[in-house]
This record gives structure tokens, C-alpha cells and sequence, in this order.
């Protein structure tokens, strides 16, 4: 039987404890696929409060923060905002898990589209709080530059430094349906320089994205494998309310993946990735009244359930 390399197991390894992610969620930050920057409305199926359970409140227009503004007057309160969340986090995964050791999760919205002082001043506040070993900086491939990442290398000399990116399909017309505002050039382009830079990149991608085939979704594992990515999130696109894409859906004109194609795809991407790769999701869901659809993508106990039977059948162990 085949262990896949989970975070778990990678950190086991590592350092000889479990180590938990808290994810945060900062005020003022924002996206330059929502704020106009590059596009309006986000990505097709972004409702960035489905997938952050931190971020209570949407921000307005005038909340949010200019990356190239030279003042940042929410800077107090987002420091405040990465110990209040880091310690509620800390606290419940302690209790429930007895854990010891953190990494920051800068989740939502653009991570590294703020004022270079700002990101540095809350990077380093996360680095600060106690039992932390280090950041997962969630952001889009068209948001770095090399002041970023040359920064994020000094950091991650004795710090666990992750940057996690979007790849999602290497198709530029999928990434045009889903108004990604960027494309595959960009993404190579700045995968392959933050790994020169030495630093850890997880890519997430999606299955299931519009018109794509089991081909598709499998030539973008393809090119993630290449690219020499260190960790891989997978998911199903599901749809929820308030999104272009739930417009799509109830017109009809975009059918969800179903569980069966979905684990038959996913079956076949473990298969392919090389065992130094950490797998660090295979799957997700909301367990709220805001998912329109499928209704498979609502439990994720059941669905982890189906998934592991599934892996197991085929020698994998998840
Ligand atoms: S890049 Fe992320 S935050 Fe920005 S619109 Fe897309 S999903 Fe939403």
C-alpha cells in the first residue's frame, strides 16, 4: 500500500510533531480580480467568505487597502487582528487536538497585495507569536515580484515558508471562463521564479472547472508536476450562492462534477504524482445553507470516506 505524502506525514517526518495550520483573515486586503486592478467580480465562483470562517464581515470599497499607497491607517488593527485570530485558532486546535505548533495561514483574498511595509510588519507579527514556525501566504501569481519573494527567502532561512498559488487550469480559455485575470504564461512564469528563489510553493487546482475534460484537469496536474511544485491542493469546483457562477448553473449553462467522475479523476492524479509531492487537500465543501450545488460536496466526512474506500482499492493510502 502506497502512503501519500500528507502534511501530516511531511511534518511527522520533519520534525517529529503534527503541525496545524490557523488560518486569518486580514481587513483591507483585498483582490485585484475584485477591486478592479485587473478585473471586477473575482474569479467565477469566489465568494471569499465561503471558504474563510474568519472573515465574519465583507469589506467595502473604502476599506479596502491600495498596494501602492504609501499609508496604511488599518495597519494597527490588522496587527491586532493576526494575534486575536492566531490565539482563537491556537486555542480551539489545542483543545481538539492537542496541538503544539502552528503555521499562520494568511487565507483570504490577495496576501501579498498590500504595501510591501504592511506585509512585512504583519509577516513578521505572525512569526513573532508564540508557537509559531512559520506563514502559508495564499496569493495570485500576477501579485509577487522579486522585492517579495527575495523577502521571503531571508525568512524562510530558519521559518517554514509557504507560498500557495492558484494554478487551476492550464487552459488559457478556462482561465478566461472563470475570469481569472491572469494567464498560464504568467503562472509558469512566476511558479518557476519563486522556486528559484528557493522558497516552498503550494499550487491548488480545481476539477471540474467548465468544459473541461478528464484530459484537461489532468494535463494541469501534468504541468504542476513539472513545475516541481512541493505541495498540491485538489479540489472539486462546487457552486455557491452569490457568485457568477451560481448564475451560470441555475441558467443551465454549467453542470457541477460529479462525485463518481470526480474521485475516478482524482484516482488517477495520485497515481501520477511523485511521492516527495505533499498532498495537502483532495478535496472540499461547504456545510451551509450558501452551497447551491452538488450536493455531494456538502459533507466532508462522507466525502473523505468515499475517497479513502476509493484510494484504498487502488493500493493508495490517504
Ligand atoms: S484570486 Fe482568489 S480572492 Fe481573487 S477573485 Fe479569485 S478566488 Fe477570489
Amino acid at each position: 500500500m502506497r502512503e501519500i505524502l500528507t502534511a501530516g506525514r511531511y511534518f511527522r517526518a520533519k520534525y517529529g510533531f503534527n503541525v496545524y495550520k490557523v488560518p486569518i483573515s486580514i481587513l483591507g486586503f483585498t483582490c485585484p480580480n475584485i477591486d478592479g486592478s485587473v478585473t471586477k467580480g473575482g474569479c467565477t465562483f469566489c465568494e471569499n467568505e465561503s471558504f474563510s470562517p474568519n472573515l465574519t464581515k465583507k469589506s467595502t470599497k473604502k476599506e479596502y487597502l491600495n498596494p501602492n499607497s504609501k499609508t496604511n491607517p488599518y495597519l494597527q488593527n490588522q496587527l491586532l487582528q493576526v494575534s486575536s485570530q492566531y490565539n482563537q485558532g491556537k486555542k480551539v486546535l489545542s483543545k481538539k487536538f492537542n496541538a503544539k505548533k502552528f503555521i499562520v495561514y494568511f487565507q483570504s483574498f490577495t496576501n501579498t497585495y498590500a504595501p510591501f511595509e504592511t506585509l512585512k510588519a504583519l509577516y513578521e507579527k505572525a512569526l513573532s507569536l508564540e508557537d509559531v514556525i512559520g506563514l502559508s501566504i495564499g496569493t495570485r501569481t500576477d501579485c509577487v515580484d522579486d522585492r517579495i519573494l527575495e523577502y521571503l527567502k531571508t525568512l524562510s532561512h530558519d521559518k517554514e515558508i509557504w507560498i500557495e498559488y492558484g494554478i487551476q487550469s492550464v487552459y488559457d480559455e478556462t482561465l478566461k471562463k472563470i475570469n481569472r485575470g491572469h494567464d498560464v504564461e504568467n503562472m509558469l512564469t512566476w511558479i518557476k521564479k519563486t522556486k528559484e528563489y528557493g522558497l516552498k510553493v503550494c499550487a491548488h487546482l480545481i476539477f471540474g472547472l467548465p468544459n473541461e475534460t478528464q484530459k484537461m484537469m489532468l494535463d494541469s496536474l501534468k504541468v504542476a508536476i513539472d513545475l516541481k511544485v512541493d505541495s498540491l491542493k485538489i479540489h472539486p469546483l462546487y457552486v455557491t450562492k452569490n457568485t457568477a457562477l451560481a448564475i451560470e448553473y441555475k441558467k443551465g449553462n454549467f453542470t457541477p462534477i460529479t462525485q463518481k467522475e470526480y474521485i475516478d479523476t482524482l484516482i488517477k492524479a495520485l497515481s501520477m504524482i511523485p511521492n516527495n509531492i505533499i498532498i495537502q487537500r483532495v478535496t472540499a465543501g461547504i456545510d451551509d445553507n450558501s452551497l447551491l450545488s452538488p450536493a455531494w460536496c456538502r459533507v466532508k466526512h462522507a466525502q473523505m470516506k468515499s475517497i479513502k474506500d476509493a484510494l484504498k482499492e487502488h493500493g493508495m493510502l490517504y
